[in-house]
């Protein structure tokens, strides 16, 4: 096992990380910008380096100085966290080439998901169902253009090949506005991600988002961990997760999830993912795979209880995975919320100093955050500051505990969105359960918001 891992992220996946690490025995470095002097995780550290000003380009994006941090500090491997270089092939290349250990999978396996093109491919090879859409991607010809989608059927969605963050997609309705929308996203892309290469899909109309877990080691074992269900989003980012998901029958999940973990032994990966589907009409269909731990993960941990975490790091370490499909157990229901600082109405970002923060407790509840009392929120980042996780027996005792710990949830200083989370705890459609991923924006709409 290694002595001393560095967090090239921040937040509460930094604080997250160090906890694995603790609980391992092993010593951790962070990194983190002047705008993090202050943060939780930094004092809690066994070892900090403030390795740049607050503009991620320039701290959390250096690869150079977190390498160089990694040297200096006598790190063995390095761990990214969510976001940031998480899913940089050339970062994981460059922490290898320099004697490290990656914590996630080959620069080889990011490098093929990333490219949403040649995984959509790699996973029709691999039998896992996707979208239908354009075999790879769309042709210069518009003729061509206009044949795929006549195949496809009206509406489609033009998708970019580098696309990520919800960003980089057009729904086409009619074919005098599809090569159009084609070429736009064409240029878009390409300003945007360095990739002008687009792809077509047909455009679900109403469809859950329902992703599955998977860990695999490096010793050709794989196994997924359950479903989660992340369909409450706006504008493409998600607010609430859950484990498992509801009104899904079981025998439709075992049979996607085992396709993800025989794709994950057929590619060679390794480490932790997650293969994202949409849900539509009891059929799965592939929109992408993310190579690294997600910021839901919570919520699979407390049905499986099992550490994502640590076993990433185990992983990584040459360690084999301790359990096989069958010895993985779910047990009870996981919801989680996660606690942005913004306006609730607008979602605009509110950073600022957090005067008075209370976080929830009790049986079943789990909170991960970086923040406290006096804590300053930086304008810098993400505005999520933390996320609330429960778990009960039922799917209605994990909602119960939901709606009482947000209710003992303190934040003040600073707007979050607790008061749109507890308002969607009393919906009587997410109570019921198996809301599509539009639910969201039409209930903000209907709201007046
Ligand atoms: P990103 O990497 O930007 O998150 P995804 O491919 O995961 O892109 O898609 C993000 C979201 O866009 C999905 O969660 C879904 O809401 C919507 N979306 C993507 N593909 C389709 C599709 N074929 N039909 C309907 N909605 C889609």
């Amino acid at each position: 096992m290694f002595k001393k891992v560095l967090i090239a992220n921040r937040g509460e996946i930094a604080l997250r990380i160090q906890r694995a690490c603790r609980e391992l025995g092993i010593k951790s470095v962070v990194v983190y910008s002047e705008a993090d002097r202050d943060a939780k995780y930094v004092r809690l550290a066994d070892e900090a380096v403030c390795i740049g000003p607050a503009p991620s380009a320039q701290s959390y994006l250096s690869m150079p100085a977190i390498i160089a941090t990694a040297e200096v500090t006598d790190a063995e491997a390095i761990h990214p966290g969510y976001g940031f270089l998480s899913e940089n092939a050339d970062f994981a290349e460059r922490v290898e080439r320099s004697g490290f250990t990656f914590i996630g999978p080959t620069p080889e396996s990011i490098r093929l998901m990333g490219d949403k093109v040649s995984a959509k491919q790699a996973m029709i090879r691999a039998g896992v169902p996707c979208v239908p859409g354009s075999e790879g991607a769309l042709p210069e010809d518009p003729k061509e253009i206009i044949r795929i989608a006549r195949s496809v059927g009206y509406p489609v969605i033009i998708k970019a090949a580098g696309g990520g963050g919800g960003r980089g997609m057009r729904v086409v309705h009619t074919e005098a506005a599809l090569v159009h929308a084609v070429q736009t996203t064409r240029a878009e892309a390409g300003a945007a991600f360095g990739n002008p290469e687009v792809y077509m899909e047909k455009f679900l109309e109403n469809p859950r988002h329902v992703e599955i877990q998977v860990l695999a080691d490096t010793f050709k074992n794989a196994v997924w961990l359950g479903e989660r269900d992340c369909s409450m989003q706006r504008r493409h980012q998600k607010i609430i997760e859950e484990a498992p998901a509801p009104g899904i029958p079981r025998r439709i999940i075992e049979k996607v999830g085992d396709r993800c973990a025989a794709a994950c032994k057929k590619m060679g990966y390794r480490g932790a993912g997650t293969f994202e589907f949409l849900y539509e009409n009891g059929e799965f269909y592939f929109i992408e795979m993310n190579t690294r731990v997600q910021v839901e993960h919570p919520v699979t941990e407390l049905v499986t209880g099992i550490d994502i975490v640590q076993q990433q790091i185990r992983i990584a370490a040459g360690e084999k995975l301790p359990f096989t499909q069958r010895q993985i157990e779910m047990r009870g229901h996981a919801i989680e919320c996660r606690i942005n600082a913004e306006d609730p109405i607008k979602f605009t970002p509110s950073p600022g100093r957090i005067t008075m923060w209370h976080a929830p407790g009790g049986p079943g509840v789990r909170v991960d955050s970086h923040a406290y009392t006096n804590y300053f929120v930086p304008p810098n980042y993400d505005s999520m500051i933390g996320k609330i996780i429960v778990h009960g027996d039922t799917r209605e005792q994990a909602l119960a505990r939901m709606r009482i710990a947000l209710s003992e949830t303190v934040v003040e200083g600073i707007q979050t969105n607790i008061p749109l989370h507890r308002e969607l705890m009393a919906d009587a459609k997410f109570i019921e359960g198996g809301t599509s991923i539009h639910y969201l924006e039409g209930w903000m709409a209907a709201h007046k918001r």
